[in-house]
């Protein structure tokens, strides 16, 4: 039966590329969110015709989301023959902006040297084919499957997913009993399971001053001055902190398996834009900085901020005149799904067969839409695995192999009939 599954795989071969071109002709560029409506209207009519039921969700009202930039989704499901679990594959649509220094056209959907090029290639439209390949596979070969097969196609992961997964999980989407496992076929390579991220903690930091003449500075008080104060004291005494904190999470890169904190912006004074005048001499009151603090599994989230704080109280004791605020923009808390979790042994053992060895356990640096699964859908048994190499992502001239996709949706069709049928074809 296997190779039953495998052949219905590799006759789709030409038809997946197809695929994944077609949905890369969709520029589904976000920001703004040009073309969702249409794309996911494409993957509805493309899973409808093969026997699936569609569903059109529009995140309303959530950021971004206008009649001109609707935030559609997409989410057809397969019922089989029987009752039993649900396994969702989940893909984002969007794509980021295609930036400079391509060679073929971005959107054209270009197939060539066993590749699929464009903006959306490996993150994540060739993901996408690829599951929808493997479950029609799967449900030609296994016609009588017990369970269903659910896909989705969502909207806004490249901006934090809130149009999209988080808007679907607040519904129902991403919970017991409707499904019970999720696969995001994300570019983490054929052969490596991604079990989750790290935490992310955006905070905004804002010194005070006094506004006063820039030819009589002693009069007013520096905001940008006493800021300086601040990344002084980071510098010294909390990014040598952080490097020292090591997780036992599998990160990758392994420069990421420590605490790191970007800072993102600082802004202090009048704009830096002088045309077509010329700035006045001022003192600048307010000075602020966004700070991007990514952190580990073995941290808590409040000693996570307690660390920032402590520092700024400190400065407040120390230095004449300082004052901050501190706002938070953003958290997301890390998250890691277990080794034994099924669907994390499904994958392995379909990636066992197919590639002859063990998979790597990975954990992305940066988050994706499992989040929203874990926190709002309280499903702890998602993982993010998909074809396309990651380092691809967002790059010009992004590309996903073929071969690649055809080995990954061999790897998925094996997870279904492990998950649903306990891998009777095997
Ligand atoms: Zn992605």
């Amino acid at each position: 039966m296997r190779e039953k599954l495998f052949r219905a795989i590799e006759k789709r071969r030409d038809e997946m590329a197809a695929l994944t071109a077609d949905l890369i002709r969709f520029p589904t560029v976000n920001p703004p969110g040009e073309d969702y409506a249409p794309c996911a209207e494409f993957v509805g009519r493309r899973l409808k015709q093969s026997g699936f039921g569609v569903k059109f969700v529009r995140g309303e009202g959530t950021p971004g989301d206008t009649d001109r930039y609707p935030r559609t989704n997409v989410i057809g499901r397969f019922d089989g023959r029987s009752p039993g679990e649900t396994v969702h594959f989940n893909s984002h649509i969007d794509v980021v902006e295609a930036g400079r220094g391509w060679t073929v056209d971005p959107f054209g959907g270009e197939i060539r040297d066993g590749r699929v090029y464009g903006r959306g290639a490996c993150d994540m439209k060739g993901g996408l084919a690829a599951s929808i390949i493997a479950a029609e596979a799967f449900i030609e070969v296994f016609p009588d499957f017990p369970g269903a097969i659910e896909i989705s196609g969502t909207v806004d992961e490249e901006s934090g997913g809130f149009g999209g997964v988080a808007y679907l999980a607040k519904q129902g989407y991403f919970s017991k009993p409707r499904v019970d496992h999720v696969i995001i076929p994300e570019p983490l390579n054929k052969d490596r399971i991604c079990l989750g991220h790290r935490g992310v903690w955006w905070a905004e930091i804002e010194t005070k001053g006094e506004i006063a003449h820039g030819s009589m500075p002693f009069l007013g008080d520096c905001a940008v001055r006493h800021m300086g104060a601040v990344l002084d004291a980071f510098e010294r005494d909390l990014f040598p902190a952080l490097d020292r904190k090591q997780t036992r999470m599998p990160v990758v890169p392994e420069g990421a398996r420590r605490s790191t904190m970007n800072i993102n912006s600082v802004h202090g004074g009048q704009t830096e834009d002088f045309r077509p005048g010329l700035p006045s001499p001022n003192v600048p009151d307010s000075c602020r900085l966004t700070i991007d603090r990514r952190f580990l599994l073995e941290e808590d989230i409040s000693a996570v901020k307690n660390e920032v704080t402590t520092i700024l109280d400190r400065l407040k004791r120390e230095r004449p005149k300082f004052d901050y605020r501190i706002r938070d923009v953003m958290e997301v808390l890390p998250n890691m799904t277990e080794r034994d979790a099924p669907v994390v042994t499904a994958i392995a053992a379909g990636i066992q067969e197919i590639f002859d060895r063990e998979p790597d356990y990975v954990i992305s640096p940066g988050t994706y839409d499992q989040k929203h699964v874990a926190r709002i859908g309280h499903l702890f048994n998602c993982i993010a695995y998909g074809p396309g190499i990651l380092d691809l992502a967002h790059r010009p001239d992004e590309w996903v192999g073929i071969d690649d996709m055809v080995e990954s949706a061999k790897v998925m069709a094996i997870g279904l009939d492990i998950l649903l049928q306990g891998g009777r074809g095997a």
